[in-house]
């Protein structure tokens, strides 16, 4: 014999915490007499025990500490997503600050190392050239421009996946 028609009454008094000094009499005699009902009553009193215990170890949070984390962390979040696409346009704006920064420094490198050279280039340009309107223009500012020229093209791409993404 492996199971008892009590075995639900004697656990439910253990349970709800009748056992032993609300059980019916009747009951206790039971399991007194009873091997099965006296293994369930052994280990559903140990498990009843332990919850007890750690029902008592337990300091949840009062409601008002549970309701204030609440609102920081909601406040938090909402300032997180407001700040994403201001942080995602300054890193935008960052990226062709730096490239500007980038092709002005070539410019000016170029026109520096190559001085001598470029200067020779741009006379006989200038002579060559004379009769056409980018003349005066000089060929470090053509190169300048080009390079900011470049730079926006390469950059445009990049912005647009930024802009693009956040959706
Ligand atoms: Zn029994």
């Amino acid at each position: 014999m492996i199971e008892c028609g009590r075995e639900a009454d004697v656990f439910e008094a253990v349970a709800f915490g009748r056992w032993p000094s609300h059980a019916a009499p009747e009951l206790q005699a039971h399991v007194a007499g009873c091997p099965i009902c006296r293994d369930l009553l052994a280990v559903a009193a140990a498990m009843q025990d332990d919850r007890r215990r750690l029902i008592r170890a337990a300091e949840p949070p009062t409601a008002a500490i549970v309701w204030w984390r609440a609102t920081i962390r909601a406040r938090a979040e909402a300032a997180h997503a407001a700040m994403r696409p201001m942080t995602m346009w300054q890193a935008v704006a960052g990226t062709c600050v730096a490239a500007l920064t980038a092709a002005i420094a070539a410019g000016v490198w170029r026109s520096g190392i190559a001085g001598s050279a470029a200067a020779d280039l741009v006379a006989r340009l200038a002579i060559s050239r004379a009769g056409s309107p980018l003349a005066g223009f000089g060929i470090e500012h053509a190169l300048l421009v080009l390079a900011g020229v470049v730079a926006c093209i390469v950059l445009a791409p990049i912005a647009l996946y930024f802009a693009l993404a956040d959706d």
